[in-house]
């Protein structure tokens, strides 16, 4: 068996209904994972997408501007089985100069992308420390993990802070079983990059920076999501792995 097969497995997937999470889901699906798809859109579409791979398909609903989804989450997602594999997608930016961001927009982002991230890992690993048959959380974090950035700052402190979070949870938990690593995507075209690629000027900035000559297809992550969730990754704790077209080597 191949060390990269999910055959048996079942991997919670946040933000699944589109963008990198869709992507991420079609790929574990394709290693072979069940998936648990959460969020707060409909995940009909993925569902179609992941349904010629024959793999089970459930979607819990969840908004993760509260943790109230966190213990209903856990509950519908174990109805179906054990869970192996987390991978914390869901992510929001809000564009603002720092001179005059508001508390709305800080909180806001970092109750989806960090505050919410932490507690449903917490969550999941507390089954899994007591069942002491490990698991593998996958965090979505981002080039702003390692760069500044500009108009983004509860983005860049979020994203920076998962990879600390990232860090810090591999050294508690290397030990027993559990990973916990990170992807750091480069420019995607997805949702998240639509006011970017919007302007003309920073659109073509970007794009001359990045190595590999275009932005990232969805599809192209998916190789290190299944790498990092697979008993191949059962000795890497607590990396941010760039998957960013050579952005970060320029
Ligand atoms: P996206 O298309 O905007 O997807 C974001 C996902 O998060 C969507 O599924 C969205 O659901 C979900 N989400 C947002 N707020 C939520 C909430 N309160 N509760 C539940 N779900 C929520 O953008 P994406 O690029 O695929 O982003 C996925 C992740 O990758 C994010 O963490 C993002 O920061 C990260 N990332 C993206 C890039 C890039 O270039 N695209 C680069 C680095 C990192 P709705 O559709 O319902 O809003």
């Amino acid at each position: 068996m191949s060390a990269f097969d999910l055959s048996g497995k079942r991997a919670v997937v946040t933000g699944a209904n589109t963008g990198l999470g869709q992507a991420i889901a079609l790929a574990l699906a394709e290693a072979g994972a069940g998936i648990i798809a959460v969020g707060r859109s409909s995940m009909e579409e993925t569902r179609e997408k992941l349904r010629p791979t024959g793999v089970a398909f459930t979607e819990v609903k969840a908004d993760f501007g509260t943790l109230e989804p966190i213990s209903r989450i856990l509950e519908e997602a174990g109805q179906g089985g054990r869970v192996d594999i987390l991978v914390n997608n869901a992510g929001i930016i809000r564009r603002a100069d720092a001179i005059d961001f508001t508390e709305a927009d800080w909180d806001a982002v970092m109750d989806v992308n960090l505050k919410g991230a932490f507690f449903l890992t917490q969550a999941f690993a507390r089954g899994w420390l007591a069942d002491g048959k490990g698991g593998k959380v996958v965090n979505i974090a981002s080039l702003l993990s390692f760069q500044g950035g500009i108009r983004i700052p509860s983005y860049t402190a979020s994203k920076s802070g998962l990879a600390g979070l990232t860090r810090l949870l591999a050294c508690e938990w290397a030990g027993r079983g559990i990973n916990v690593n990170a992807i750091a995507p480069g420019y995607f075209v997805t949702n998240n990059t639509e006011a970017l690629r919007g302007d003309p000027k920073r659109s073509a900035d970007i794009l001359a920076r990045i190595p590999a000559g275009h932005w990232g297809d969805p599809s192209e992550l998916g190789g290190a999501a299944v790498f990092l969730a697979s008993s191949a990754a059962n000795y890497v704790h607590g990396v941010v792995l760039p998957v960013d077209g050579g952005w970060l080597a320029r």
